[in-house]
């Protein structure tokens, strides 16, 4: 592959043009600069891809690897990613916006997501059961589920990826990835870094294109055994509607309308800060952002004068500009998306405290919008109900703790959620109470590759990361041996022998 090359689709083993010569320009929505240009596929080209992984999975070259080697691979490949940790972060940053600071660390939360899933590749026995018979040995083994489907947003398109192609070679299948159209250059690089290390033939294949062209044949062909997919809530439901007719084994990582609790006994200025991190770190484009912020009303005004005040003096910049303190979003369809989502919480009755702009003349080339509260919400506001995936908070208020979990679940979704309080019997009640996949007590948006992640309610099906990240890419299977075969006499012989 070179930098200037339109063969950017990685099909069994080999870099490709798309069989149309379809191609997409990536810009960069800081600047609207041209990043690159890529190839688009075709279904013909997905179709050729899915084949390939079934033909290497079928081939047993990876699949049949013992556990303990598919383990070291995974670790050689973090310890590529970190010699070129600078290369895919500058990458990231270029195709999403995001800032070189926040790409770099994403890298590192990749890293540790490829170094969980190899040491763990080993390490999830099957186990022997008690058939009541000492000549009957039965067993359950974990197998590789076989080739995954695995479809990718853009707000966190490596770190999104990582979560499945580890895990999903760690447990010695083949797939086939689509990331989203617009962030596709760090998943190509991820390509480059598998086969270098020389993963056999097949075994990674990289699609580009839209959802409905390249995306969807990941979640309708039959030779699809399990789709992974990330990314919002409708696409989701798409997804596992396609998936169905073909009875396949579907994960669902979708959005989240994330509660971040605060009580009037927490500490002041670590819940303040950690609120502005929660609803506008990464420009809010995160799935878990604590963009349902719900205070006590003991503290509120003070609380949310506050919030507003900060929020004011964040910085928006280009992945480069060292003053930046956040960045753009990823489209002119996006923002236009973000300014409808407030437009019509202020017509609900919510008050725009702060932002609800595109930034000043230095930010119209890019997609850029400001950090923005709505305070005096009330549960129908739409802005409420729906996930805006911008960097908007809404400010809700409650008296009693029971007050405060029933709004927090008040929710189609269940993603994430924090409490903060100095009492910690109210935040391990209220912890334990939360319908919402990970709860954070006193601190905001850190997460664990050894603990699960993942959604109750309409935030998804299956976790990532963690033990069950590495299941959700295993089947099982029950292996009944009679070691002394015998005739049972059910049916007993009425001819002679
Ligand atoms: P999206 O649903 O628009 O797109 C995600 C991916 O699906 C893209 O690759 C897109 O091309 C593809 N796609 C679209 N239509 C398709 C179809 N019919 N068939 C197959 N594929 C199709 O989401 P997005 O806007 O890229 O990402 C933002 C969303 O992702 C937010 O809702 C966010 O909360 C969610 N997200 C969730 C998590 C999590 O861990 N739960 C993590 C990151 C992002």
């Amino acid at each position: 592959m070179t930098a200037n090359s339109v063969e950017t689709l990685f099909i069994d083993g080999a870099w490709v043009a798309s069989s149309d010569h379809g191609t997409r320009t990536v810009y960069c929505p800081a600047d609207g600069s041209e990043v690159g240009v890529v190839s688009e596929a075709t279904t013909e080209d997905t179709e050729r891809a899915i084949m390939a992984a079934r033909k290497a999975f079928e081939s047993g070259a990876w699949s049949d690897r013992p556990a303990i080697e598919r383990g070291d691979f995974l670790l050689d490949v973090a310890e590529a990613l970190r010699e070129r940790k600078d290369e895919f972060a500058r990458a990231e940053s270029l195709d999403t916006g995001k800032r070189f600071v926040e790409a770099q660390g994403d890298m590192e939360d990749i890293i540790a997501s490829f170094r969980h899933f190899g040491k763990i590749a080993d390490h999830y026995p099957g186990r022997l059961v008690d058939a009541g018979d000492s000549s009957v040995v039965s067993r359950v083994v974990h197998e590789p589920v076989g080739v995954v489907g695995m479809i990718t947003p853009w707000n966190f398109p490596l770190l999104q990826a990582a979560w499945k192609i580890a895990p999903a070679l760690a447990a010695g299948n083949s797939f086939v990835i689509k990331p989203a159209e617009l962030t596709p250059h760090t998943t190509l690089l991820m390509a480059d870094v598998l086969d270098k290390l020389g993963l056999p033939a097949g075994v990674a294949n990289v699609v580009l294109g839209d959802g409905g062209t390249v995306g969807a044949p990941l979640s309708t062909h039959k030779e699809i055994d399990l789709v992974s997919f990330t990314g919002g809530l409708v696409t989701g439901r798409k997804i596992a509607e396609s998936a169905a007719y073909t009875v396949k084994n579907v994960a669902l990582e979708l959005g989240g309308k994330n509660p971040n609790i605060v009580f009037a006994d927490a500490d002041f200025d670590a819940a303040l800060d950690n609120a502005l991190t929660a609803g506008f770190l990464d420009s809010g484009l995160v799935c878990s952002a604590g963009v349902r912020l719900i205070v006590q009303d003991t503290i509120a005004e003070k609380f949310v004068d506050e919030l507003v005040r900060h929020a004011g003096n964040i910085v928006m910049g280009g992945p480069f500009d060292e003053q930046a303190e956040t960045g753009p979003l990823i489209s002119a369809e996006h923002r236009d998306k973000v300014t409808d989502y407030v437009n019509r919480g202020v017509e609900a009755g919510a008050r725009l405290r702060v932002g609800g702009h595109w930034g000043g003349e230095e930010h119209q080339d890019g997609y850029f919008y400001a950090p923005t509260v709505l305070d005096q919400c009330t549960a129908d506001n739409p802005a409420v109900i729906e996930e805006g995936f911008g960097p908007v908070i809404t400010v809700e208020t409650f008296s009693t703790e029971a007050e405060a979990i029933a709004i927090a679940n008040d929710t189609d979704y269940g993603l994430a959620g924090a409490v903060w309080s100095s009492d910690s019997g109210v935040t391990n009640r209220v912890s334990r109470k939360l319908r919402h996949g990970t709860i954070w007590i006193n601190d905001y948006h850190p997460y664990l590759p050894q603990a699960e992640w993942g959604g109750f309610k309409q935030s998804g099906i299956g976790r990532e990361l963690g033990i069950a990240g590495l299941e959700e890419y295993t089947i099982s299977k029950h292996i009944y041996e009679n070691t002394e075969p015998a005739v049972s006499g059910w049916f007993p012989r009425k001819d002679a022998f």
